[in-house]
């Protein structure tokens, strides 16, 4: 699959603001700097579609993109700073569980987890809460240009085990800086978007 075509399409707060469209969803989910925009623009091939800060406490939207005119990217607001509540009661709870519970053309979410942290209490109950409610989930392990090869295993291995995920569920070593893993984070996009 090659992602030719890339457009913004809206940043959403609410189901209201959300594209019509029925098109194939998949969305990305993760810590605030995990490394969501950066992955975004690397896959479409694009220095500025996504906006990338190294500061925390963007925006907190969900951000709609149109891929080859046919599915639909979507970056999910990210958690775990101090200025995002946890409590599903909040505003960021709300948005997340308004859109996960509910948007039919979801086909499957991406984890991101950077690779030199071990998953934080944040990235395990966001997992638990994705395979609560029985949506395909894949793991991106971040940022792998960060650590040596040597130590990838010993990671990935610490990473899985923290999340506590079944061993059906993927994960693939991914950098926006070397482009390492891109082609898998496409393939694995386009199962989703499609089968
Ligand atoms: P977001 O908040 O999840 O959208 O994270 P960003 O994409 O804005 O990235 C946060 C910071 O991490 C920025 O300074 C990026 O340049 C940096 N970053 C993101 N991906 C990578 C990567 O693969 N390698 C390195 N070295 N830095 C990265």
């Amino acid at each position: 699959y090659r992602i030719l075509e890339s457009e913004y399409v809206i940043s959403a707060v609410a189901p209201a603001q959300y594209p019509e469209l029925e098109w194939p969803e998949v969305a990305l989910v993760g810590r605030s700097n995990v490394g969501k925009s950066s992955l975004i623009n690397k896959i479409c091939n694009r220095k500025n579609l996504a906006r990338t800060s190294s500061r925390p406490g963007k925006t907190q939207t969900l951000n709609f993109y149109r891929i080859n005119n046919e599915v639909h990217l979507v970056d999910l607001p990210g958690y775990g700073y101090a200025n995002v509540p946890k409590s599903l009661k909040s505003t960021w709870g709300k948005m997340m569980e308004q859109y996960l519970k509910s948007r039919a053309q979801l086909r499957g979410v991406l984890q991101l987890i950077d690779i030199r942290h071990s998953p934080t209490k944040d990235d395990v109950a966001m997992n638990e809460w994705l395979a609560h409610f029985q949506i395909a989930t894949a793991v991106i392990i971040t940022k792998a240009d960060k650590i040596s090869k040597g130590r990838y295993a010993q990671h990935v291995k610490e990473i899985r085990q923290t999340l506590n995920i079944a061993p059906h569920i993927p994960t693939i070593i991914f950098s926006a800086q070397t482009g390492e893993g891109k082609e898998d984070v496409i393939e694995l996009l386009d199962h989703l978007w499609h089968y």
